[in-house]
């Protein structure tokens, strides 16, 4: 199916040379993610801005191609995005690879993971930066703005 081999291609794209990979200095709050079952280990970055948005994110790390190709196409599909937006994917996501419903068009690229759902003990690979996501979003940000005494 022609569809397949481009999925197939934007993955092997994504994972040799990966989006918005790299490393974000404080304020920007940092989370881990290791799946033992694969070896695959990232560290993701985000830096929130006004609104409550998503206004920068990057990672680091070594992993499968699943893995590095999911982490890729999620910063590029959340970057900018509200925080409340980017976990409501991150919900829908890994529904849709774990139950019986398809990748919806919200999910943009990272539809090409569809495949891993043929693939159960590779789920691990595809969700990782998601949940260091969730996690990294939980985390409180650096310096509130106001409040604080000042000079
Ligand atoms: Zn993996």
């Amino acid at each position: 199916m022609e569809l397949d081999e481009l999925y197939q291609s934007m993955i092997l794209d994504h994972a040799r040379r990966p989006r918005n990979f790299g490393e974000l200095a404080p304020p920007a709050v940092r989370s881990e993610g290791y799946n033992p079952a694969c070896g695959d280990q990232i560290t993701l970055y985000v830096r929130k801005g006004q609104n409550d948005t998503i206004e920068e994110l990057r990672f680091t790390g070594q992993a499968c191609a699943i893995c590095m190709a999911s982490a890729s196409l999620m910063t590029v599909q959340i970057k900018g995005k509200p925080v409340r937006e980017a976990l409501r994917l991150e919900r829908e996501f890994i529904r849709s690879l774990t139950g019986p419903d398809d990748l919806g068009p919200a999910l943009g690229n990272l539809r090409a993971l569809a495949g891993v759902k043929r693939f159960p003990q590779r789920l691990k690979c595809a969700t990782l930066s998601w949940h260091a996501l969730e996690e990294a979003l939980n985390q409180p940000a650096g310096p509130s703005e106001g409040g604080g005494p000042q000079g």
